[in-house]
């Protein structure tokens, strides 16, 4: 918890937001505080409210093919919205419901689990095979960058004094594109001890695009291109599953912590990939 909060400030523009960041006292930006509170400091702090700078918009654009989530936006609201539901037959919101508790995914949201996410996070390999665009306001200008290379050392520093504004992640072509999001915790509000999401695209029963993000590993999530790449071009059967989880058990950099070894964490990535892949397989079967 933040014990010393000498200021709490709702500024009316981001540039007042970002000016007000810029100056000699040590502050932040602060949504919906559930990441904040967890916080142990006593030293004196400024909080910059981002809740009131219209950024909570949740727009799907079918003309351009995108669905576009503010940054301010509640991680519930994604959930219980019908146009995050049209996302991959549910894959959006149905995995987002794994997150937390409904009082958490009801006061947390999108952009607050962007910036510094707990290597737990289940966003991230959620949002990584999507095909997510993050825009973010830095020095006065508006940006847009990839998901997977928010987190590059040589941008944490402009992403540590940026205010994100929110997400577009592409719409998927239905039919023959599925996805799957599996966690595995020791309770169900437990954070996750492993997660990882999967997307194939599959066109005449060959895999034309792949995805793979896993996370908790115990470090934060990360696309396997390795993986990726050996997927696609190859037919999808139950087979390729079994291998696929085989080689993302040895491909992944996986460790061990007070949760679990990493010979468990392995023995998880090749049960949770060979499943996530069998189970799109079927999705993809029945649509077409
Ligand atoms: C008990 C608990 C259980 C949880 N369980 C899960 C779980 O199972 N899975 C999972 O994935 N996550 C989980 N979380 C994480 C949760 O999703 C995040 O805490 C939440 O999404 C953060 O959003 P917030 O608005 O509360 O962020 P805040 O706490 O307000 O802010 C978090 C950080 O982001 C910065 N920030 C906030 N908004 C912006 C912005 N627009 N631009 C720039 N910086 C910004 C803040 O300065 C701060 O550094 C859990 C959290 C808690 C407390």
């Amino acid at each position: 918890m933040l014990r010393n909060v000498k200021d709490y400030h709702y500024p009316g523009s981001l540039d007042e937001a970002l000016s007000l960041d810029n100056r000699e006292s040590r502050s932040f930006f602060i949504a919906g505080g559930t990441a904040l509170a967890l916080s142990d400091s006593s030293r004196p702090v400024e909080l910059i409210d981002v809740s009131r700078l219209g950024l909570n918009d949740l727009e799907l654009d079918r003309e351009n093919g995108n669905l576009k989530i503010g940054a301010s936006t509640r991680i519930q609201r994604v959930v219980e919205s019908g146009a995050a539901r049209s996302v991959l037959g549910g894959f959006l919101s149905e995995s987002l419901e794994e997150i937390g508790s409904y009082p958490i995914r009801n006061a947390g949201t999108l952009g607050g689990s962007l910036v510094r996410p707990f290597p737990w996070s289940d966003i991230i390999p959620i949002l990584s095979v999507l095909e997510t665009e993050v825009f973010y306001y830095h020095e006065g200008n508006e940006k847009t960058r990839e998901l997977s290379r928010l987190y590059e050392s040589d941008f944490r520093s402009t992403l540590n004094s940026s205010i994100i504004e929110g997400v577009s992640i592409s719409l998927p072509e239905e039919g023959n594109t599925a996805a799957k999001f599996m966690k595995f915790s020791r309770s169900e509000f437990d954070v996750a001890s492993l997660n990882l999401a999967c997307r194939l695209t599959v066109e005449g029963g060959y895999i034309s695009k792949a995805k793979l993000s896993i996370g908790a590993r115990p470090m934060t999530g990360e696309r396997i291109p390795a993986l990726e790449d050996n997927l696609v071009g190859k037919k999808l059967t139950e087979e390729l599953a079994k291998k696929s989880g085989k080689e993302a058990g040895e491909s992944a950099e996986l460790r061990g912590d007070e949760k679990l070894g990493q010979e468990y964490r392995e023995q998880l990535v090749k049960k949770m990939t060979e499943e996530a892949i069998t189970e799109i397989m079927k999705e993809v079967a029945n649509e077409s």
